[in-house]
């Protein structure tokens, strides 16, 4: 079926699915307060699952029509076009949210959980080796589709498993030697969603780790600027060279198109200076990426990830 008639065949049937879901499934839910960006258009399906069970009926309601999926965090690493995403987005709910301790260093967390959360959950149960998730404003499953990390550390290292659940409602859990990390990704493939995480760190003392956890916040504040509409780098750096040094090389670092600027602190970060669109904030990392290959010869890679549709 041609996307357009699968989206039309849908809305005819949003009543049903409204039925069905109740308030955990919203019709043309504009996208833009969750991003950190703040931008973006609506989804024509936004779903919020309550638990597990729901999820799954919600994913069998809809497979028969094949529509696309797009899973959602903390939007701290996306962008999200003008116009939208014709098709469903799903995002995890407080329920996914649970932090449980499973042994004296290990832990099991849903999805949704902020790792700010995790790092502080780590820190009162004296388990050390988290301390960096407390600069990363995402949450767990983003966090490791991305493969987040700071300061020497990602998530990665102190991954056991993950629990996902795929497009045909199979719930499946995967061991860390299954999965390929790499900066800033994994080869989890695109339809899984991912349910929990079991994360293992080392014993450690609580004031340890909170000096740990201070020094890295204030590492980050001195570097990164905060409390702006942004989603973090920009661009992944290049064979050891840090994309905020070619961007600065190529003197791409006070270029902006309207309200869609370059952070004065951190040139890696764009940002929203408000009134900016998602096409101008997508004008200006294409013409940066232009800029810096034609001074640089290096080909920069996104590491913030673009969703919806051009038009
Ligand atoms: C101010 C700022 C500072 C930052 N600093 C860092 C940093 O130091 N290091 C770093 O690595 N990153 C950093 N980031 C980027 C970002 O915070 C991380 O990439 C974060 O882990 C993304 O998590 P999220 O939940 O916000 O993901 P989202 O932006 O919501 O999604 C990112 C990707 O993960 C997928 N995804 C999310 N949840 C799930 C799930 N449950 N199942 C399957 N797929 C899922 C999405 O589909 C998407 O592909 C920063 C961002 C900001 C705004």
């Amino acid at each position: 079926m041609d996307e357009r008639v699968k989206i039309q065949f849908m809305i005819l049937n949003t009543d049903i699915l409204k039925e069905k879901f109740g308030k955990n499934l919203i019709i043309k839910e504009n996208l833009s307060k969750y991003s950190w960006f703040n931008l973006g258009g609506p989804a024509d399906i936004f779903f919020r699952p309550e638990n597990k069970d729901q999820l799954i009926k919600f994913l069998d309601v809809i497979k028969k029509d094949n529509l696309k999926i797009y899973i959602l965090g903390a939007g701290s690493n996306t962008l999200i076009r003008d116009s939208g995403v014709k098709g469903v987005v799903i995002k995890l709910g407080s329920k996914f949210s649970n932090i449980k301790l499973l042994e004296k260093d290990k832990i099991e967390v849903g999805a949704s959980t902020l790792d700010r959360k995790v790092s502080d959950f780590a820190k009162n149960n004296n388990i050390g080796g988290m301390e960096f998730l407390s600069c990363i404003p995402g949450s767990i499953g983003g966090s490791i589709i991305m493969n987040s990390g700071c300061y020497g550390s990602d998530i990665s290292k102190i991954l056991i498993s993950i629990k996902i659940i795929n497009e045909k409602g199979q719930e499946k859990e995967i061991k860390k030697d299954e999965i390929r990390f790499f900066y800033r990704g994994t080869d989890i493939p695109k339809n899984y969603i991912v349910l929990s995480a079991v994360l293992k760190g080392i014993a450690s003392s609580k004031q340890l780790i909170e000096r740990k956890q201070e020094k890295l916040i204030e590492k980050k504040k001195e570097s990164q600027p905060s409390q702006i509409k942004t989603g973090g780098s920009t661009f992944k750096n290049s064979n050891g060279k840090k994309a905020w040094m070619l961007i600065k090389e190529s003197g791409c670092d006070k270029l902006y198109i309207g309200d869609a600027k370059i952070s004065e602190k951190h040139c890696n970060f764009f940002v929203n200076g408000g009134k900016a669109k998602t096409a101008d904030i997508e004008k200006l990392i294409n013409k940066v990426k232009k800029e810096v290959l034609n001074k640089t010869g290096v080909d920069l890679e996104l590491e913030i990830k673009i969703i919806g549709d051009e038009k």
